[in-house]
């Protein structure tokens, strides 16, 4: 049974190779210093330490990476779908075998509690099974006959694709991206976030190890603004995957523009969970703390927003209170921490310049409303209540383990609420009248909508946001509709007269 201190000797033993060699990137099958020579530092949230050096590539590093996906394209594209699928759950195979030092090396890298971290490595290897079991079918179509011709429809992957990844949950959010990826026949160029390069380095290893052949997947670290701009730009990469803020996603838009870039994004959000009278109000507690409480705050799904309605408000937000005030903040290697440190010191700043915001714009910090002295980005798990939807504590994505609690009164104020908002990912509704939910669901803007339910993703379902949420599906079948063009090829069946010109 793992415990705080067979983790950090674990710990120990995996940072080992990190700290002689830093985090290189991985261009056509090769281990490669960035072409500068320049290298940044990663951080632990836990205590602020240096982990190691990172190599922080720049265009050129792009350009490289860019033309070695592009010649390893057509023989990728060209293997058969069953081969495809043998190799991706062999990698699947080898992250189930690596799970935990994929968890710990994670842990370490985003303060995210290991509780749930060694669920999302294992989650990651469901990633690869699932796409490895569709990639025999990518390429299938349709045969769509008319009077004169045989019509066929055929999808062929689009050519090779930069992935852009966020900090929170970068093994699982890689994995969900790349997998889809590779099993569509696509070759890849990713570009983790720059605040936490681990797994994904050690992500590319295992996928070569497991026989994934050379320039098929590389990895180019660095900045945003310099290696992630380039990798938008650059004219042989024919689409973009995104997740990551909205904002991010508007400039990738403009910088994809010349190059006419097919763009996928998945962004920020500021989700309801809206609770009425007649829910399972235990059942209710558990998800709306669930959602926004786990993970750090740090999860695009988070249901920031309690919309509750009044006759259970003061009960309600009682109980929700005691809970918040019981949650375990630790060391995130600890398997009994609910709530690790934040990413990054400034984001710990940003999260916690909301608790005076909170104040001023007339809420109430119920719990919480503090930052942890010492060095690591600790805060308390916090909960504003008495706030309207006008404050910036319901507007602003705070991205942390901060919750708003909104009261309402009727089922349209509380659709009214929801929708306020300049995001669309995710809405919870919680009742026991089938009616009302299918009537507020169909008017809830939002991408993914669970009732009576938390968050539960299952993968053949579409993933995806409106608004400023995001463009685009993952998911099932969405995620080829994505990496793939789909190809018309019509063959005349008899001899159609064809309008002559000029005879
Ligand atoms: P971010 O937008 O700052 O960075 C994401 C990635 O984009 C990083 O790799 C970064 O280096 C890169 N990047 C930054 N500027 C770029 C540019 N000009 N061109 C190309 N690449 C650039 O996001 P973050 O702070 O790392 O992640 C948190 C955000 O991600 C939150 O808003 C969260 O809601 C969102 N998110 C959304 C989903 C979803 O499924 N909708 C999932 C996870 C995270």
């Amino acid at each position: 049974m793992a415990d705080l201190k067979s983790n950090l000797r674990d710990l120990e033993r995996h940072l080992a190779r990190f700290r002689e060699t830093g985090i290189l990137n991985q261009i056509a099958g090769e281990p490669s210093p960035a072409a500068s020579g320049a290298t940044f530092q990663t951080r632990s949230p836990v205590d602020g330490s240096l982990i190691c050096e990172v190599a922080r590539g720049t265009e050129e590093d792009i350009d490289c990476a860019a033309r070695a996906a592009k010649q390893a394209f057509p023989e990728w594209r060209a293997m058969a779908g069953t081969e495809r699928k043998k190799l991706l759950h062999r990698i699947a195979d080898a992250i189930v075998e690596r799970a935990d030092e994929i968890a710990l090396c994670e842990c370490w890298d985003t303060g995210q509690a290991y509780r749930f971290m060694s669920k999302a490595a294992l989650r990651g290897a469901e990633n690869f099974r699932f796409f490895a079991d569709r990639a025999p079918a990518a390429r299938d179509g349709n045969a769509l006959p008319s009077p004169t011709l045989m019509n066929i429809t055929g999808r062929v992957p689009i050519g090779p694709v930069g992935i852009i990844t966020p900090w929170n949950t970068p093994f699982m959010l890689s994995t969900w991206k790349i997998a889809p990826a590779l099993a569509a026949g696509c070759t890849v160029v990713h570009k983790p976030a720059e605040l936490s390069p681990l797994t994904a380095r050690l992500l590319v290893e295992i996928a070569e190890d497991a026989g994934l052949p050379k320039g098929v997947w590389n990895l180019v670290n660095g900045f945003g603004e310099e290696a992630g701009k380039a990798l938008t730009e650059h004219a042989d990469i024919r689409a973009i995957a995104f997740v990551g803020e909205s904002r991010t996603g508007s400039m990738i838009m403009a910088q994809g523009a010349p190059t006419l870039k097919r763009v996928h994004f998945e962004l920020g959000g500021k989700n309801p969970v809206v609770v009425f009278d007649d829910a399972d109000l235990e059942r209710a507690l558990d998800a709306a703390i669930f959602m926004i409480y786990s993970l750090n705050g740090e999860r695009c799904t988070s249901s920031s927003r309690l919309l509750i309605q009044h006759s259970i408000h003061d009960e309600f937000v009682s109980r929700l209170t005691e809970r918040v005030k019981r949650i375990r903040v630790g060391h995130p290697l600890d398997p009994q921490t609910e709530l690790g440190p934040l990413i990054h010191e400034t984001h710990l700043e940003k999260v916690c310049s909301y608790f005076g915001i909170a104040t001023r714009e007339g809420a109430t910090i119920a719990a919480g409303g503090k930052a942890a002295d010492g060095d690591g980005h600790y805060v308390e798990p916090t909960l504003f209540t008495g706030a309207t939807n006008d404050m910036r504590i319901a507007r602003e994505e705070i991205f942390g383990p901060v919750l708003t609690v909104i009261a309402f009164d009727e089922e349209e104020e509380a659709l009214e609420i929801a929708n306020d908002t300049p995001y669309g990912l995710t809405g919870y509704v919680w009742t026991s009248d089938v009616t009302r939910a299918l009537r507020f669901t169909e008017r809830l803007e939002a991408g993914m909508i669970w009732v009576n339910s938390e968050n539960v993703r299952h993968l053949p379902t579409p993933f995806g946001g409106v608004k400023a949420s995001g463009i685009g599906r993952d998911g099932g079948d969405w995620s080829f509709d994505f990496y793939m063009e789909t190809k018309h090829i019509g063959f005349a069946t008899g001899e159609h007269s064809i309008p002559r010109l000029g005879g």
